[in-house]
Order: structure tokens, then sequence, then C-alpha cells
């Protein structure tokens, strides 16, 4: 190659001393200069055509020196440029220079973008010409726009992006997307030079934390869930993705972190597995948790040798609630058992709704049979308190079905399906009971259930039958009325005292069915055999504590009265403290109700429970019946001598009468007579007799009085 121009260039050599040879070697620097330039460069004469191009611009252009040698400079560029490149040509040519940017056509017709630099050539203060230095730009425009692009992307990103210095000890923040102030409410001033921890908390995640740490020293990938907060102190959810970023040498300079807010996403599966394993309705378990929850707790029981328990309860006459009152008084009345069921087991039971008016008690472990029992009683005894809804007050039971891991029972499903049998068992024994699933051979168990097996049947089949034994007048030995004692005859055992049935049918309910049968049977017998007396006799009724709390009652009892004619005042019933003791301002609530309507009460077994005198002032009795404890051997025993004494005399200060029961002897009789007891009642005048014996016997029993 030619070089361009000798002319130019003044070389100052300490090194040559004739000027010829400084020329020539400042030729040879400036060609060398000229020609491996890494920007192109042609250079033009007056008119804008090419005279030399350098390596460099054959490379840009794709066009080798001979080519471009002669050509218009302008037409090396795109015909887009063409007016902004003359223009240039013709300012440079003024003497100014000029810079702008351009694309030419270059090798196999791809746009090249250029950086254009035009330089007068100056000689001997004339501009000969223009230096047209250009430069390959294409890269860096495609790194500045892919640059532009990402930046946007990053702005734009819904997720914060944090980027931290790895050279800084304590690594901090120096760039954060408008994202991260978004999630975090912290202003990317507030955030910059801090580090990343400013937005942990005092309960973050320990684990979560280390990980970072080693994931960070280590210098890899690390993803961790924290527990972060915001500038308002309200916690979310940070999925943070944590990488290094490496530079050419391969020193790690930066983290770049990328936080998920996942706050409603963790909010929704919670949402989502909470009521995959729960009643909408009620909130309580459902049966799908349930199951796994008796899995775990047959498993656990089972290892350790301990008992679990299911009772599974249906109520009894749900669909006619729904029915009448519609679905939304039915949710209502759902809703309320399940708060009573969860008031009524203790901390460690679970309860489920099943469906529709089904319900689950878990009970793991429990200690003896015994206890769950109770417990159906008080499930039972809950649930028959009345429900308010809105005007309406309802009254509703249920049935209850039992079932434990004791015996053969190998899977825990097992006991689901044992409860559901024995609960539509109790359904069929007229609900409003528990039955404990009887396919178990546990002894104690077994018997109870034999009892209250034979107890139903006893109930279809009229084996019961009810005694009466006559109470005296302590003055006139005239019998002024009878107790009605119930007797079971039974198909293989023979006569049953109550004793030894009526503490299991007060468990299981079914003294339900057995006081409202003895209540009809006493008042129609009495109201028979008063048509045939000139006196009429009064007739005493037992009522057990269950009958007693039930709703209905009262109906009961009007019943029986509308039914056999009996008039009210003829009527009394025998309660005993423990009946009164449980809910006193409730009862004393329904004895008023009982007055009431004429009917007298007699506080039973006085003296055997925990007793308190206030009863007696408070209530609104007309009798006390002392216990045959404290009469039995009077004469014998001083200090039961002097509790009767006692009783007797402050009972009358209270206008209450007393009956002392089981006289069984003539010096018992003349004691408690001689003690101004007002009725006597024991084997001495009458044993308990069948309704037909009663008939035959005297009006007075007098003979064994006193003359
Ligand atoms: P109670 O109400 O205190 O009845 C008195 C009990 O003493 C009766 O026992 C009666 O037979 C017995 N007795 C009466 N006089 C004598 C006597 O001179 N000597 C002795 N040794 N005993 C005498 P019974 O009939 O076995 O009844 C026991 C308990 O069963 C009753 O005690 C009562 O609490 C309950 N019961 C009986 N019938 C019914 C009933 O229809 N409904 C309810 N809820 N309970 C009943
Ligand atoms: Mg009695
Ligand atoms: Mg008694």
């Amino acid at each position: 190659m030619k070089i361009p121009f000798s002319e130019s260039g003044q070389e100052k050599s300490d090194s040559l001393n004739s000027s010829q040879s400084v020329a020539r070697h400042g030729q040879a620097r400036y060609h060398a200069l000229f020609t491996y330039h890494p920007d192109g460069i042609c250079e033009l004469n007056r008119h804008g055509n090419i005279i030399y191009s350098n390596l460099a611009a054959t490379r840009i252009t794709g066009q080798s020196a001979s080519a471009l040698a002669g050509i218009g400079y302008v037409q090396v560029l795109h015909p887009e440029f063409l007016e902004v490149a003359q223009a240039a040509f013709q300012a440079t040519l003024q003497g100014e220079h000029q810079y702008y940017q351009a694309l030419c056509v270059g090798r196999q017709g791809h746009l090249v973008q250029l950086d254009i630099t035009h330089v007068p050539i100056i000689a001997n203060e004339q501009i000969i010409g223009v230096y047209a230095i250009f430069r390959d730009i294409t890269q860096r425009k495609k790194d500045e726009s892919e640059l532009r692009l990402l930046k946007r992307g990053i702005e734009a990103s819904p997720n914060g992006v944090v980027m931290a210095d790895a050279t800084q000890p304590h690594l901090p923040l120096v760039y954060v997307n408008s994202a991260f102030t978004e999630i975090t409410g912290y202003s990317a001033e507030e955030a910059l030079g801090r580090n990343c921890r400013f937005l942990q908390g005092g309960d973050t995640n320990r684990e979560a934390v280390e990980e970072m740490r080693r994931g960070i020293a280590e210098h890899r990938d690390v993803q961790v869930l924290l527990r972060n907060y915001r500038r308002d102190g309200s916690m979310f959810w940070n999925q943070l993705s944590v990488s290094p970023v490496f530079d050419e040498q391969g020193q790690c300079t930066h983290f770049i972190g990328i936080q998920q807010d996942i706050t409603q996403q963790r909010e929704q599966e919670a949402r989502l597995a909470y009521q995959s394993s729960h009643d909408p309705l009620t909130g309580l378990t459902n049966l799908g948790a349930l199951q796994a929850q008796l899995e775990r707790g047959f498993q656990t029981c089972s290892s350790q040798a301990q008992s679990l328990a299911v009772l599974y309860i249906d109520l009894d006459n749900f669909k006619p609630v729904n029915d009448a009152l519609g679905h939304g008084m039915g949710d209502l009345l759902l809703k309320m058992v399940a708060q009573r069921l969860l008031d009524t087991v203790s901390a460690g039971a679970h309860v489920a709704r099943l469906s529709s008016d089904e319900f689950v008690v878990l009970v793991a472990p429990f200690q003896n049979e015994h206890d769950v029992i109770a417990l159906a009683g008080r499930i039972l005894a809950v649930i028959a308190q009345p429900f308010t809804l809105y005007q309406h007050c309802l009254h509703i039971s249920a049935s209850i079905g039992i079932a434990s891991n004791k015996g053969s029972v190998t899977k825990a499903n097992e006991l689901l399906h044992h409860a559901s049998l024995a609960m539509e068992d109790a359904k069929r024994q007229g609900r409003n009971t528990w039955q404990w699933y009887c396919g178990d051979s546990i002894d104690n168990i077994a018997e109870h259930v034999i009892i209250r097996r034979e107890l139903q049947e006893a109930i279809q089949a009229q084996q019961f039958e009810a005694y009466y034994q006559p109470i005296v007048d302590a003055t006139t030995g005239y019998i002024r009325s009878v107790e009605t004692l119930i007797r079971w005859h039974h198909p293989t055992k023979g006569l049953l005292s109550p004793a030894l049935f009526m503490p299991i049918a007060e468990q299981t309910g079914q003294i339900i069915a057995i006081g409202r049968w003895i209540l009809e049977r006493a008042c129609h017998d009495i109201a028979q055999l008063n048509a045939t007396r000139e006196t009429p006799l009064a007739v005493a009724v037992n009522i057990s504590p269950m009958q007693f709390r039930r709703s209905g009652f009262m109906e009961e009892i009007q019943t029986a009265l509308t039914k056999s004619g009996l008039p009210p005042g003829l009527l009394e019933l025998e309660v005993t403290e423990g009946t009164l003791m449980s809910n006193t301002a409730q009862a004393v609530a329904l004895l008023n109700k009982v007055r009431d309507l004429g009917i007298s009460v007699a506080l039973d077994d006085f003296g055997t429970g925990f007793s308190s005198l206030s009863y007696l002032r408070d209530l609104p009795i007309s009798k006390v019946k002392l216990d045959r404890l404290f009469v039995s051997g009077i004469a014998q025993n001083a200090k039961n001598a002097a509790i009767v004494q006692g009783v007797i005399t402050m009972a009358h200060h209270l206008d209450l009468a007393v009956v002392a029961e089981g006289i069984e002897t003539k010096e018992e009789q003349l004691d408690l007579q001689q003690r101004q007891c007002n009725l006597l009642q024991g084997y001495f005048f009458s044993k308990p007799v069948p309704f037909d014996a009663l008939t035959q016997l005297p009006l007075t029993l007098t003979p064994h009085l006193l003359p």
C-alpha cells in the first residue's frame, strides 16, 4: 500500500540526525498507524471520493481497498444516510469536525452500525480533503439495547430484584427494583447500602437463614422461604432465591436476589388445607381429617397398649326440624350442637362432623369405660337441653354408638363402623340413649350391655309391674298414700329389685321410657282404686334425675293425669337431693311449676346425700322422707335417734311433713310416733304389694298402732 501523505507530521527524534531519516521514520509510523488502526479510516478528496482506505475500512465495508478507491464515500453508506453524510462532509470542508452515526451495508448485505467522525485534512493551511474515521458499533448497540431491555424487564418484574455487593463484607444492597419497594414499602434510598437482613424479624426461621448464609458463603444458588417484615410492620412470606454473579476472572462480585411475596399464596394454601379438613358449617373436623386422626390415634394407642373410643352421635328427629323450620334453622341448630359438643368434651378429645346430623367424638386415650359412658351421658344431657333459635325453643335428643379398640379390632376404620352400628342399635332402643358396640367381649361392658338389651326387651314385652307400699298416718293408722315401686319380672332371673336395674336404666337413658310407663301406670291404678273408695288415696312416684331434668317432663305428668283422670292433688313426686343439686335454679323453677299444678313433692332418702339444710327452707316441697338408714334400730342408736329427732323438729318448723321409711319393728314404730313423725312406711305395715293385693288391704293398718 502506498503511504497516503508525505507532508504531514514533523517528527522529533534525538537518535536521528538528518531530517530525511526523521521524515522516513515518521512516514513509516504514520503508515502503520493508518493501516492497522482498529477503526476504519478513509481519506477523501475534496469531492468526497475515497483516495485511501485502511484494513479496518475494508473489513467493515466488506469491500477491497481497490474497490473502494475512487468511489464517492457516501455510496458506502446506507442510502438513508446520504443527506446526513453529505452535510457532515460539507461542514468538515469548512473546517469543522463532525460526528454522527449511520448505517452501512457490510459483508453479505449485513447492516453495520457506524460511529463516524470527519476530520479535515489540512496542508499549508488549506483543507485538502477529509478523513472519515468510522467504528463498527453494531455489537455495542446490540449490547446497549439488550441491557436496556434487561433493565426494563427487571424494573417491570413483579418480583423484587435486589443486588448486593459481594466485595463488601456486609453485602450492602446496590440495587433494588421497584417491585422490591412495592413489596417491602422501603424506598430504594432507604434500602441501598444496607444488608438485606433488615427485612427479618425476631421470629425468622433460623434454619432458612442458616441455609442462605451457607449458600452465600459457598457462592452457590440458594432458595429459602423467609418470614420478612414490611416497613409498616406487617409480615410477608418471602420466597427468596439468591445467585452469585461472577466477573471474567471468576470472582464473585455480586449476589442477585429474586424475592417473591407468596403471602397470599400461603394464605390460600392454608385456606384450602383448612377447607379440605374442616366442615364449613360448624368448623369441626370433617370425615377425611377424622379418619386421619383416628388412624394416628389408633396406631399410638395400640403401640402403647392404651384404649381409644369412638362415639358416633346422631341427632334424633333432626329431619323434621329442617323440614318444618327450613335449612337455615337446621344449620343454626347443627352449629349450636357442635358448640355444645366442644364445650362438653375434655381437651384431649376430637369432635368431628361427618355429615348432616352425624358427629363423632374421638377419645384417645381413655382410662376406663366408665369415663366414656359418663361422657356419653353428659353429651345426651347437654343435647337434651332446649335450644333457642330466634323465637323457637327446640328440644332434641341424640343416639350415641360407642366402640373401642379393645378386643379384636385390627384397623382404625373398623371402629367407626362399629360405632355407627352401635348408634343404630341405640336408635332401635328408643333413642336418647347410648349403646356400646357389643361385638367386643369385655366382661364388665358385656354385663352392662346384656342388662340394657334385656331392659329394652322388658319395656316392649311389658315385664314391669308396679308394686305399691302403703304409707300410714302415724296417729290414726289410716293408709294415706302409697309409694309406687317398680318390679321387673325377668324371664330367667325372676322378680328383680329396682336397685339392680334402675341405675343402669338411668345411665343408658332407658329410664325415660320406664319412668313414663310407671308414672302412667301408677296414676291409672290409683285413679281406678279411688273410684271404689270413699277417701281417695294419694300416690307417690319416684322420679329419677334424668327424667326430672329432661325437657318435656311436665308434659309427661300432664298426660298421665289427663289419661287417668287422677286429680293432681293426689299425685306426689319423690325426688332425691342429687336430682335437685345439679342445677338448683332450674330445679326450683320446675318444682314451682309442679306445685302450681297442685302436685306435691317429697324429698326422698333424706340424710343420705350431702343434705344442705337450706334446701329444706328454699325448695317448694311438702315432705321429707327419712331414709331407712336412720330409722332401722333407732332405739339402739342414740346418734341416729338424734338425727331423726333433729330432722323432725326442724321439718315441722318449716311446715314440712316427715315420713319415716323402712319401719320393720313395733319398737321402731313406737319410737317414731313418740317423736311426732307424721307418716310411717315399712315392712312392719306392709311390704310393697302388687295392685291386686293393694285393693285387698284394709283402710287402716291400726292393729300395730298405739292404743
Ligand atoms: P326408695 O324410693 O327409697 O324406696 C324405698 C325402698 O325401701 C323400696 O325398695 C322399698 O321396697 C324398700 N322398703 C320399704 N320398706 C322397707 C322396710 O321395712 N325394710 C326394707 N329393708 N326395705 C324397705 P325398692 O322397691 O327395692 O326400691 C329401691 C329404690 O329404687 C327406691 O328407693 C327408689 O329409689 C328406686 N325406685 C323404685 N321404683 C322406682 C321407680 O318407679 N322409678 C324410679 N325412678 N326409681 C324407683
Ligand atoms: Mg321413694
Ligand atoms: Mg327412700
